[in-house]
């Protein structure tokens, strides 16, 4: 067995065992791939030559059981079309594998020893690497420090709506945050923070890294420190939300982040956010129905 293809079995394993504590019961193998691990020098003598043929780890994952949710006020209509999904290509194993190594170095990370010290869990991204579509936000609140997946909580769950309401899943598109850890809040039991200047800039390169891997058709930057965090110094979200920006070549659209549609449940401010996701959805010439442009326009 090559040092490399032994590597990527470690890695592998190191990462499903990691799903696994979060509660993840299920991944998503194509039969191709299933054949192929039946076939590795593990199996006994192979046909493959194992550097040739390393496993194919399939991107999209099933989800951990959720906790039981509050109901969220923000409510948004049902979504008509769940079936239909943007065309992703199937992912390389050199791109699997750059991921998985990446997660491992994030997982491993402690350049933040205060965040360090007082994380349950690093929150890397959930999703599809070979997504169109990618959802930028601040930092892991409790609720996703506790469950190592970002965007849980009622701000995610909100989110997640969104996501249903373009007929796409979380499965289909990424999420990931500025900071990978959650912000520490000595001596608070409740609350959350924005990350400092330092963390954000020492955490960065991991986004950078996946949206680099990922390459994305177009990001979502859901508030003020996303879009602060990616580009740089912004004329502040409210200017700068719903027209489209760039971040390494790839189409950036600022948007409310859907904790701030909590606190303000205007109809005004939802459909700001909806006609936001709607030039999104244009730019990925997904089909958008009469109803869907509808949404949150006043009856
Ligand atoms: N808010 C964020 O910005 N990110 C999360 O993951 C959860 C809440």
């Amino acid at each position: 067995m090559s040092d490399g293809y032994r590597q990527l079995l470690d890695a592998t394993i190191q990462h499903l065992e990691g799903l696994k504590s979060r509660g993840v019961r299920h991944v998503a193998v194509a039969p191709e791939t299933l054949r192929a691990l039946a076939l590795t020098p593990l199996a006994g003598k192979s046909q493959i030559q194992p550097a040739a043929v390393p496993p194919k780890i399939e991107p999209t994952i099933s989800m951990p059981p959720k906790k039981s949710a509050a109901p969220i006020p923000a409510a948004l209509p049902k979504p008509e079309i769940l079936n239909l999904k943007i065309e992703t290509a199937s992912s390389s194993p050199e791109k699997a594998a750059a991921f998985i190594a990446l997660r491992e170095r994030a997982l491993a990370c402690v350049k933040c020893a205060h965040l360090a010290a007082s994380r349950k869990n690093v929150v890397f991204g959930v999703g599809s690497i070979d997504a169109q579509l990618m959802f930028v936000g601040e930092a892991p609140g409790a609720d996703e420090d506790e469950q190592g997946e970002p965007f849980v909580g009622r701000a995610g769950q909100l989110l997640t709506k969104i996501i249903l309401a373009t007929g796409l899943s979380r499965a289909d598109v990424y999420i990931a945050n500025i900071l990978k850890c959650r912000p520490d809040t000595p001596g608070q039991s409740a609350g959350n923070r924005p990350p400092t200047p330092e963390e954000r800039a020492t955490c960065i390169p991991y986004l950078q890294e996946q949206i680099d891997l990922i390459q994305p058709k177009a990001i979502v930057a859901l508030g003020a420190t996303a879009v602060d965090g990616l580009l740089g110094k912004s004329p502040g979200i409210t200017k700068l939300r719903g027209q489209w920006q760039t971040y390494r070549g790839i189409p950036l659209m600022p948007t409310y982040h859907p904790a701030y549609l909590l606190r303000n449940q205007a109809m005004s401010e939802k459909r700001k956010v909806w006609e936001d996701i709607l030039k999104v959805m244009e730019k990925l010439e997904m089909p958008i129905s009469e109803k869907q442009r509808n949404y949150f326009l006043k009856a």
